[in-house]
Formats: structure tokens, C-alpha cells, sequence
């Protein structure tokens, strides 16, 4: 039995059809997608939030192209920061960053980040700190802390450090300076995905085509999906799980299964669990937040309103957090091509005020606050729909952490249930990565006996950790194996060379070096002049004696041209390894503010 029609549940279905197993899906919608669904109004379709297709998981990239084929269209991303009334091109880009906010502006922009690097707040406790730190306060405020407020709803000073160093772990300082150093003759994994996200996949339909077709694959080969049965207790005994109550509109049945794949919020299990778990599991299960979600999508008579995917607006007179133009997604998003359905994206907690205003004041709500961005005029604004999105983001609070594990704990007793996707494991998870915990779950009722929660927050493996430490870990290393083949460099030597290349020089070393070599050298030349009494060599060695005082080209000249020839040498080669290390030093910040750079156009993506 699999709890949940979105991706993770119809994945599962999927995979395990023609494994001898026959999953039922019961999804308590009337549609399939979960959060990653489309929604239609009036021949209009809009997603909940932009769902971009991305992965570096080949066995999902794998399944979303059997699935899609032709209709699975590339796109290229194009995003903008909307601050203060103008466009800033989201990665930056310097030069626009310079001309947005103005040359007094950036100076200053450059005096706080300088400020930064001498004054660091420490010990670094908050996101406003850690951001602060590495970009200057005054970048923080204009491009990070809006923006993250309204996503969480809290101050950047309430959120800690630690979730902006676990939300940003794809930035690793080691590959990134040496991606920095090496230039894109080389492609890490992590290149590879970075890439990819300048360009996406794009369901034709947007992201519910994608569910909706697997849905339909499931049910022709064999498999069930009940929508609008929501699964309201789970029967437990021992250690196992031993059926599930499923109600819809009219009745409740008891339907017993084999196995359960939830992919329903951690905490809606532990309260339907029946019997109820002892009290702290309970109140662990409570303690598990989330932040919720609203799009309010307005239909606009007219055919451009802006190029963009998507602008993030950093604008804190309105309460609007993004904006998605979806015909830029697919042009088959919009019914007529001379229309434009924007949708407007509110962060807000379940029950708080913007989540309880009603429909026809929020599209009100909008209609104003985009005729403010100045996006649009009031009276080309058509018609508006609303659509809430309870528990779209697991909350990485300060005690998350404990209150999974000792949900983990009590769970892991029963050997039938099967935690998966981005709710159901509280999970910050995009689509690949829910999937891609339905797939290793289903491989695990199958007889596998992979660790599900080791594919972390990201995705990623923690290949280095692994490789050297945890067996458990290198299973799912074996089910990424099957990922695209990338060249990836034999980073042990270019360590090897990297610390040859910025290896500093020894001024006295170097000093030394030249001065003997150019000493010895007058010293040889002045006695072999002398003794094979060259001309030649005489009178082009006598011009020395312009510069070295009493240098003659005799025996005893050679001793003093020694002597010169090593003074000399010796300040030509203190000099030279100066300026080596000189221009080795510029080097290096010129790498590190590519480095910088690198995080600032990745950090948005994180929030
Ligand atoms: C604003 C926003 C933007 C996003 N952008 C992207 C993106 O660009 N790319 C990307 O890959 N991902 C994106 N994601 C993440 C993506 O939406 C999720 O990773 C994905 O939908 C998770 O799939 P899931 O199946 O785990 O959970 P869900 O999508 O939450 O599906 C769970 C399903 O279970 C059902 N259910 C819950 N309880 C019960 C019950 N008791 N009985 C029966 N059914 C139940 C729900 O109704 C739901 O249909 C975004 C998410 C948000 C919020």
C-alpha cells in the first residue's frame, strides 16, 4: 500500500509494477502530483511554485524521459532579483549588480564587504551573521535577508548559522577554488548539475503531465490509484503494521497490505497510528514544523508581461516572495497566446492571517501589490485563482533533528514501513530526490537493504565520507553508479600540482641560487677571457667595468667579478622571487573572489 499519488508514491507504484508486487495507491486529492501537481483554471495551468526537472540521478533523469518523451521540453532558466524598483540578473552578474545600484551604492556595497573581512562577527550564531560574513552586511540586506524572511516568516537574526552552512553544503571551498584554478577544462559531478540548472526540463503541461502520465502507466499495467481516499489510521501490533483505515466521501474500510510506503507528513503518521505511540514519540511527532504556502495566479490581457522564469522580489513594502510567469515555462501553459498567467507566490503558516483571507481578497491583494512592482496596470489584470499548499516546506528548526530521530526510533520497529519523499521523511527533497527514496524503498521490499537516509537533504552522497567510512553508504553508492559518466579528474594529482603552482618562493633560497650562478659564471668567463686571451670576450667583458667599479678582465678581476656577479645575482633573485610571489598572491584573490562569487550565485537557490 503506498500513502500519497505524489512523485515519490506514483514512483514507487511504478518501479514495482512487473516485480510481482501489485501496489494500491490511496491519495487523498482529487488530483495526483502532491506539491509537484498542475493545476488548471479556465484552460490556464500553473504549478504550485516553479518545479524545474533537474537531476544528476540517472535512474530518475531515466524514468522522467520514458515517461515524457517528446513533451519533455528543454528550457533555458532566465531569473531576476527584483530590488527597490530594478532588475538585477539572478546568477549576478557584476557589471549589472554595478549599474542597479548605482556607483555610490556598490562602493559602499564593497567598504561593507571589506568590513566584513577585517570586523567578522563571531562567534557566527545567526543566517544574518554567516551571510554577513561572507558577503558584507549591506549585500546581505539588500539581496538575502527580505527575501529569506518572507520564505520562513521569521527574522534572518532567529534563523541559525548552522541551517545556512547544511542549506549551502553544495558549495565546498576545495572545488570550488579548484574549479576556479582549472577553469571548465575539467567537470566535477557537482559542474555538471551546476550547468544543468542553467537550462531545465519542462513537462509541455507542467509537472502534473509528468504524474498524471505515470498514474495512467501504473493503472494500465495492472496497479491501483484511488484519489479522494484519505488513509485516516494505521493498525499496528508487534512489528509490523497491519492495515490502514481509508476513508473517502462515503465510507471507511479497513484494507490490510504487506507492506506501507508513506509519503504523508512525518507527523500525520505518528497520529494515525493506532494504537497511539507513547507520549514523547507523540509530542516528538507535534514538535515537526512546516511552512505553507499560497499562489494566487492572475490572468493578464497581454501577450509579454517579462521574460523571466521566475523573480525573486526583495521588496519588503509587499508581501509577495516570487513570481512566476508560467508561459515562459511552457507557451502551452496559457490557453491563448496573447494572455499571460502570473502567479504570485505567499509564504505563510496554516491558519495565520494571509492563509485565512479568502480567495476574492487575495487575488485583490495581488492585483495591487502587481500593479505596485509596477509589472503590470490595474485594468489589464482579467481574473485570478488561488491555491493553497499546506506543509510545502519541512522546517529545519533547532530541534528538528531530535524530534526525527526519536520518530526513527520507535519506527524503526516495524519492518513494513517504508519512510519516503520530502514530507515523508521531513526532508528538504526535490522531486529526483523523493523519487529517488521511493525507488531504493521499493528495491529494499524487493530484498534490498539500502540505508533510505543516507541519501541526504540534497541528494548528494557524501561520496568522500563514504568511500572511506560507511558501508551502508557505499550501497547507495551502488545505485548511483548508474549515473551519467563524467570525466572527473584525478583530483589527487591536480592537488599535487595546485600546491606546486602556488608554492611561495623562498626569497633567500632564490637569492642565493642566482647570486652563486651569476658569480660563478663572471668568475669562469673572466679566466677563460684571460687565459685564451679572447678579444672578443675581453673587450665585451670590459664594458662590466662601467658598472662594476674596478672590474678589470685579469686574474683579479675575476675574483672581484665573482664577487659582483654575486652581489648581484642575489638582489636579481630576491627580486624575482618577490614579485613571484607577488603576482602568486594576486593570483590567489583573484581565485578567491571567484570563489565568493560562485556562492552569491547559488546562494538564492538554497533558501
Ligand atoms: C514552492 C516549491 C517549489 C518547488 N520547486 C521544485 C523544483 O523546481 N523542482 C523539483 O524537483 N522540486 C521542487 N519542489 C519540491 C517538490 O514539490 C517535492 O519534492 C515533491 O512534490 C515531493 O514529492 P512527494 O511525493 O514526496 O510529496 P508530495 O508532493 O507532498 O505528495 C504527497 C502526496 O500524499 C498525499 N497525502 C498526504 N497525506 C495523505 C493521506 N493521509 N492519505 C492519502 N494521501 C495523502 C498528498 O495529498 C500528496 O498528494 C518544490 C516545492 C515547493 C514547495
Amino acid at each position: 500500500m503506498i500513502i500519497g499519488a505524489g512523485p515519490a508514491g506514483l514512483t514507487a507504484a511504478y518501479k514495482l509494477l512487473g516485480s510481482g508486487v501489485h501496489p494500491i495507491v490511496f491519495e487523498k486529492d482529487d488530483v495526483v502530483g502532491g506539491i509537484s501537481r498542475t493545476v488548471r483554471y479556465k484552460g490556464y495551468k500553473f504549478d504550485i511554485g516553479g518545479h524545474r526537472f533537474f537531476t544528476k540521478v540517472k535512474v530518475v533523469e531515466d524514468m522522467w524521459h520514458e515517461v515524457m518523451r517528446d513533451d519533455f521540453l528543454l528550457r533555458s532558466r532566465s531569473s531576476r532579483i527584483l530590488y527597490r524598483g530594478k532588475y538585477f540578473h539572478y546568477p549576478m552578474r557584476p557589471m549589472n549588480a554595478v549599474f542597479g545600484l548605482g556607483l555610490g551604492n556598490s562602493v559602499l556595497v564593497i567598504l561593507s564587504y571589506l568590513k566584513s573581512l577585517v570586523f567578522p562577527v563571531w562567534p557566527e550564531r545567526t543566517f544574518q551573521d554567516w551571510v554577513s560574513n561572507r558577503f558584507g552586511r549591506r549585500l546581505f540586506n539588500i539581496f538575502f535577508k527580505t527575501y529569506t524572511e518572507k520564505v520562513w516568516g521569521i527574522p534572518c537574526t532567529s534563523i541559525s548559522a548552522d541551517w545556512a552552512a547544511q542549506r549551502i553544503q553544495g558549495f565546498s571551498l576545495k572545488t570550488t577554488l579548484k574549479n576556479a584554478l582549472v577553469g571548465n577544462q575539467v567537470a566535477s559531478k557537482r559542474d555538471v548539475v551546476k550547468t544543468l540548472i542553467g537550462s531545465f526540463h519542462y513537462p509541455r503541461y507542467g509537472p502534473g503531465m509528468m504524474w498524471e502520465r505515470v498514474m495512467s502507466l501504473v493503472q494500465e499495467r495492472g496497479g491501483e490509484v484511488h484519489l479522494k481516499s484519505d488513509v485516516t489510521k494505521l493498525y499496528w501490533s508487534g512489528n509490523k503494521i497491519r492495515a490502514a483505515e481509508v476513508s473517502n466521501a462515503e465510507s471507511s474500510q479497513r484494507i490490510e497490505g504487506d507492506h506501507f510506503i508513506s509519503t504523508m507528513p512525518v507527523r500525520e503518521l505518528i497520529e494515525k497510528l493506532d494504537p497511539p505511540p507513547p507520549e514523547e514519540v507523540q509530542e516528538a511527532g507535534r514538535g515537526l514544523k512546516y511552512r505553507d504556502f499560497l499562489t494566487v495566479a492572475l490572468i493578464i490581457d497581454r501577450a509579454d508581461v517579462f521574460s523571466d522564469n521566475w523573480i525573486y522580489v526583495h521588496d519588503e513594502t509587499v508581501k509577495v516572495g516570487r513570481l512566476q510567469n508560467f508561459k515562459n515555462w511552457s507557451p502551452d501553459m496559457v490557453p491563448d497566446p496573447g494572455k499571460t498567467c502570473i502567479g504570485l507566490e505567499y509564504f505563510c503558516f496554516e491558519g495565520d492571517n494571509l492563509w485565512e483571507t479568502g480567495d476574492e481578497q487575495l487575488i485583490e491583494l495581488a492585483s495591487v501589490e502587481l500593479e505596485k512592482l509596477g509589472i503590470v496596470r490595474r485594468e489589464e489584470i482579467e481574473d485570478g485563482a488561488v491555491v493553497r499548499m499546506p506543509k510545502a516546506y519541512p522546517v529545519y528548526d533547532h530541534y528538528y533533528v531530535d524530534h526525527l530521530a526519536r520518530v526513527r526510533e520507535f519506527l524503526d520497529r516495524f519492518d513494513n514501513i517504508h519512510l519516503v519523499g520530502r514530507n515523508g521523511m521531513h526532508r528538504y527533497n526535490n522531486q529526483d530526490h523523493s523519487m529517488l527514496s521511493a525507488m531504493l524503498a521499493c528495491e529494499n521490499i524487493l530484498g534490498a537493504n539500502h540505508d533510505v537516509w543516507s541519501i541526504n537533504e540534497e541528494g548528494e552522497y557524501h561520496e568522500e565520507t563514504t568511500r572511506a567510512e560507511s558501508q551502508r553508504a557505499k550501497e547507495i553508492t551502488a545505485v548511483n553508479a548508474s549515473q551519467p559518466q563524467v570525466p572527473v579528474p584525478d583530483w589527487d594529482l591536480v592537488d599535487a600540482v595546485l600546491l606546486r603552482v602556488l608554492a611561495r618562493m623562498d626569497k633567500a633560497s632564490m637569492a642565493g641560487a642566482i647570486g652563486t650562478v651569476c658569480g660563478s659564471l663572471l668568475f669562469l668567463m673572466t679566466l677563460v677571457a684571460v687565459l685564451h686571451a679572447d678579444p672578443f670576450l675581453s673587450s665585451t667583458l670590459g664594458l662590466l667595468n662601467e658598472f662594476f667599479f674596478g672590474y678589470t678582465v685579469t686574474a683579479s678581476g675575476a675574483v672581484l667579478g665573482l664577487v659582483y656577479g654575486s652581489i648581484w645575482g642575489s638582489i636579481v633573485g630576491w627580486m624575482f622571487a618577490y614579485v613571484h610571489n607577488l603576482c602568486l598572491g594576486l593570483y590567489s584573490r583573484f581565485i578567491l573572489r571567484k570563489v565568493r562569487r560562485n556562492i552569491v550565485r547559488d546562494l538564492l537557490e538554497y533558501i
